[in-house]
């Protein structure tokens, strides 16, 4: 195939600025499918999985646009719209040569949409820009140019403008695809170098593993080798995507498509990994290729004891479609077996919830999220710990550290001194650098500890702005920082269950928050029981839940004294013996509640 005559862009924009839309319109446009059979087969099947807010990316489409007499083959990639996936951003702009950044007329640039240009940028992508919704009557459209214009430093002329909805400027965009980004380039003669740049599980086929083909030819029966972990299939079928799996004979260079080779799972098949040919490989893998490590950490335990095994085998199916999902066995005095899994970000953290509730029909209850600290022991050793009940006792530590990010903000500047403050003094950010993003908006960039991004953070700066702020980030990596491990004691036992990792700063506030809402939450008892929270070897808060008055002297009408004095000896050896086991029934929505705490 000429590669002169075929494109490879990804789609760039913030959630609801018309992506979906935008690609239904070069669908009919385009005549790629049958209108009806589109919606029975394509967008059905998307709108589904949008309703239940599981989809991360689209799939590929390929489509023939007749330029000046002359067919042009369109690859559009979709493009994860969240920050927890952006390493997938990544790799799928690394299978394009071009990219369309849509933006929404109304709303103008998000943070995301910054982010994902200058990763864009980076990747030397030739980028479209588009601004959408020009029909809405709320269209800020010469504001919303200029916004795009500055972001990528182009004249405002150079920004088209579409409606996706009443197709209106839809057919420019796909003219400038053509004359604007270059073709990709390739050797056919070359050793086999194919990007993978998405994996989906089938029940029926296995994997599916989606493909960019940068040299080299793929065919039908050959012997294929995945570079990082050197295992071999074979190749059963290869396909391109109308958008439905069409199977093909080859694909040659500058070419997207999919393979089907007897694989497994998708962990076998990572996004980013070259494919090569098993006989004759190549020595060279194509750049970029990363081993994504989770960054959010938390244990989901079924919601009754008896559906372990039915979570555990959800759980197995999921990660057959998901290659950055883990988890291995725990277990918790209070909440019995269940498992510790690590996850890309919250979002991704959501989706697997959602997708083990809906899809597998259990419910599970799932513990506060947290990061992944670095200790370095005093024996010189150093130890990763994602899990609270694990941290090592304060005298066996040097020091601690903690993941940081590099966030930013956009926001209206109405909002920016609250979010500043905010971010400041109850976050631990620092303020690195602010931008202007247009009039009267400005982007501030700081670095935080993720730990505190990764709270309720999200959902707070939604309120403080009402709605308008957005926000993306990215990981900077490890710094030193004051972490201690807050110890709950229920009675004066430890309980594991309940234990939280804080900074130093914030250990007494979080402690307090945890006791007193344990104390609201746990029944009283025959005694009185004490919650304490233990930080740095010392007890920096506490509450007391009271005993139950039972008044036993009652029953003895006034009697004679050595009974009442029997009695009341039972009723204190009674209290001893619950003491001494430790027996405090805590109920599970303490443990739940608890842990949306700290
Ligand atoms: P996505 O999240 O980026 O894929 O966004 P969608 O394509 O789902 O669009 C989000 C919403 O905006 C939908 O309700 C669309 O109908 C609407 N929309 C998309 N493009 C346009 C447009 O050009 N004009 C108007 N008025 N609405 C649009």
């Amino acid at each position: 195939k000429d590669t002169r005559f075929i494109r490879n862009i990804c789609t760039i924009a913030h959630i609801d600025h018309g992506k979906t839309t935008f690609v239904d319109r070069i669908l009919e446009l385009t005549k790629s499918v049958d209108p009806r059979k589109m919606h029975e087969q394509f967008l059905d099947q998307m709108d589904l999985e949008r309703e239940r807010g599981i989809t991360i990316k689209a799939q590929p489409v390929k489509v023939i646009y007749n330029y000046d007499g002359q067919d042009y083959e369109i690859n559009i990639i979709d493009t994860p719209g969240h920050v927890d996936f952006s390493y997938e951003v990544s790799r799928s702009m690394a299978a394009c040569e071009g990219a369309v950044l849509i933006v929404d007329a109304s709303q103008g640039i998000e943070a995301q949409t910054v982010a994902h240009s200058y990763l864009a940028i980076e990747n030397e992508l030739d980028i479209v820009p588009v601004l959408n919704k020009i029909d809405l009557p709320n269209a800020n459209i010469e504001e919303s140019l200029q916004q795009v214009a500055d972001l990528l430093g182009v004249p405002k002329q150079d920004v088209l403008k579409m409606s996706a909805k009443t197709g209106e400027g839809v057919e420019n965009v796909l003219r400038a695809i053509v004359e604007q980004v270059r073709p990709p380039k390739g050797d056919p003669n070359k050793p086999l170098r194919a990007l993978i740049f998405d994996a989906k599980y089938d029940k029926y086929r296995g994997v599916i593993v989606y493909v960019r083909i940068f040299d080299g030819v793929l065919k039908k029966k050959d012997q294929i080798l995945i570079m990082s972990t050197n295992q071999k299939y074979e190749v059963e079928e290869i396909g391109i995507f109308t958008p439905t799996m069409v199977p093909t004979d080859s694909l040659g260079p500058g070419e997207v498509g999919y393979v089907i080779a007897g694989i497994k799972e998708v962990s076998e098949a990572k996004v980013g990994d070259t494919i090569t040919n098993a006989l004759s490989p190549t020595d060279e893998p194509l750049p970029g290729y990363r081993d994504v490590k989770p960054m959010v950490y938390a244990s989901v335990f079924p919601g009754l004891p008896e559906y372990y095994e039915e979570l555990k085998k959800s759980l197995e199916k999921l990660k057959l479609n998901d290659w950055a999902l883990t988890f291995e066995p725990t277990t918790s005095p209070a909440l019995g077996f269940g498992f510790r899994c690590g996850f890309l970000g919250l979002l991704h953290m959501d989706v697997v919830r959602e997708r083990l509730e809906r899809e597998f029909e259990i419910s599970v209850i799932m513990t506060a999220p947290n990061v992944e600290y670095k200790v370095l022991l005093r024996n010189g050793e150093t130890i990763i710990v994602n899990d609270p009940a694990k941290f090592p006792e304060e005298d066996q530590i040097e020091k601690v550290y903690e993941p940081y990010v590099k966030l930013s903000i956009i926001t209206p500047t109405d909002y920016m001194g609250n979010i500043l403050t905010h971010l400041q003094n109850e976050r631990r950010a620092t303020l690195q650098h602010t931008e202007n993003a247009g009039k009267n908006r400005i982007i501030m960039y700081f670095k935080a500890p993720l730990a505190e991004i990764i709270s309720d953070f999200f959902d707070k700066l939604k309120a403080m702005s009402r709605g308008y702020a957005s926000m993306d980030y990215e990981m900077m990596g490890f710094e030193e920082s004051e972490i201690v491990k807050l110890t709950i004691l229920v009675n004066r036992e430890p309980v594991d269950a309940l234990s939280t990792l804080v900074h130093k700063s914030k250990a007494y506030t979080v402690a307090k928050k945890l006791v007193d809402k344990l104390a609201e939450l746990i029944p009283r008892h025959q005694f009185e029981i004490p919650i304490q929270a233990k930080a740095s070897g010392r007890i920096i808060a506490r509450a007391d839940i009271k005993a139950l008055r039972k008044d036993v002297l009652a029953k003895c009408y006034g009697g004679d004294v050595t009974r009442k004095m029997k009695l009341l000896e039972k009723q204190k050896e009674g209290k001893k013996k619950l003491r001494e086991i430790g027996q405090v029934s805590i109920p599970q929505e303490a443990f739940l509640a608890i842990l949306k705490i700290g």
